[in-house]
């Protein structure tokens, strides 16, 4: 499934084969949270380099239904995407979104944001919601503790991640060739999540249980929750030697421009993250000299691209000057064009990304990116 062709340092060039296309490694998920890139057609996020869509278990379970996206022939039809899919295990929501909820050994209970039904997720069940919206890629349930969670708590979450764990991939084994209800003719893979908090032997404590399991790509989760950057980085530090090297490496919600590169830098494969579409509709874009929010009054008068080195329709067709207008009248085309520029740059830094580790020339690409982007 993953084959790494070329290194720079620790950063890894390589392909990921799907059941629906091979991606490039290192790559950025763009988020379509409920089946959709908030403002982007399918094609547009393909036409801008986007390899693989990422999708929210939670929301997609909550509206409108596994059942009725398994009826439409999965998600890759329901939406018109036919590039692989991933799926997150609906986790991650339940403990950011839902109002309230009871963790129990053998799941999670929790009453919808949406209409206060409630709903209990086990790990069995957060694999067949997957399974029947056809994902590519799955997640495994597991519980993100807070930055400021005690060792105790954390530890207590680790061993029922691990149980989780366990229980999802007996569940994906078992069901994923044969089950009527899946959607997918093609089997899968399921990532297992790394936990431990910010402690560094829980962390490879956590990564060697799950290898024990055996999965077909390991994710660091439980980062980017609050802590300092310095302390995301060593988290990462702490993991990355204690998994496979023949296995993709996926740093999940992560992040900033900087923290991309940081982390490819560390040997992670694969990110995904609301900025680049969620700031876009704030206005806040992402360019190759840095930051810059389109609404500040000194874009008034400016007449120059937003970034001269992007291809995008909003840098290629239009001003600052005119971005700015938009944004200050709410225009739709606002967030049209930020979102597909926001993309466009994600998206171009990966292939960037990807082509300085091909030339084996990573550090000096790291070097030239974090001098030039202003926050
Ligand atoms: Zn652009």
């Amino acid at each position: 499934m993953f084959k790494y062709i070329q290194t720079s340092g620790k950063a890894r060039r390589g392909t990921l084969k799907t059941a629906h296309g091979e991606i490039q490694t290192p790559f950025f998920m763009t988020i379509g949270t409920a089946g959709a890139v908030k403002g982007l057609l399918p094609s547009e996020v393909r036409a801008l380099g986007g390899q693989i869509i990422l999708s929210n278990t939670y929301h997609l379970h909550l509206r409108p239904g596994e059942d009725i996206v398994a009826k439409a022939g999965g998600l890759h039809k329901f939406m018109n995407w036919d590039g692989p899919i991933l799926t997150d295990s609906g986790g991650y929501q339940v403990f950011s979104l839902a109002k309230i909820r009871k963790l129990k050994d053998d799941g999670v209970e929790f009453q919808s944001h949406l209409n206060g039904e409630t709903i209990f997720l086990t790990p069995e069940k957060a694999i067949e919601i997957q399974m029947k919206l056809g994902s590519d890629i799955m997640m495994v349930l597991d519980e993100c503790p807070a930055a400021d969670a005690d060792r105790t708590y954390v530890e207590k979450s680790l061993k029922l991640t691990t149980d989780w764990a366990k229980r999802c991939q007996t569940f994906f084994i078992k069901n994923r060739r044969d089950a009527p209800w899946r959607v997918s003719t093609n089997p899968s893979g399921l990532f297992g999540i790394v936990q431990g908090g910010m402690h560094h032997d829980l962390r490879k404590q956590s990564a060697q249980q799950l290898v024990d399991i055996g999965f077909d790509g390991y994710a660091i989760g439980g980062l980017s929750v609050g802590e300092p950057n310095a302390t995301m980085y060593n988290m990462i530090d702490a993991t990355v030697p204690h998994l496979p090297t023949d296995k993709p490496r996926y740093l999940m919600g992560v992040g900033t421009p900087q923290d991309i590169v940081e982390a490819v830098e560390r040997g992670i494969d694969m990110f995904d993250c609301v900025l680049p579409t969620r700031n876009a509709r704030h206005g806040h874009l992402f360019t190759s000299q840095g930051i810059v929010r389109i609404k500040n009054e000194q874009y008034k008068n400016d007449f120059t691209p937003l970034d001269p080195e992007c291809q995008c329709l909003a840098c290629t067709q239009f001003t600052k000057a005119y971005l700015r207008h938009l944004f200050m009248a709410k225009e739709i085309l606002s967030l049209r064009l930020n979102t597909l520029h926001n993309v466009a740059f994600y998206l171009n830094l990966m292939k960037q990304i990807r082509a300085a580790i091909e030339n084996d020339r990573f550090g000096e690409f790291k070097k030239e990116f974090l001098d030039n982007f202003k926050v």
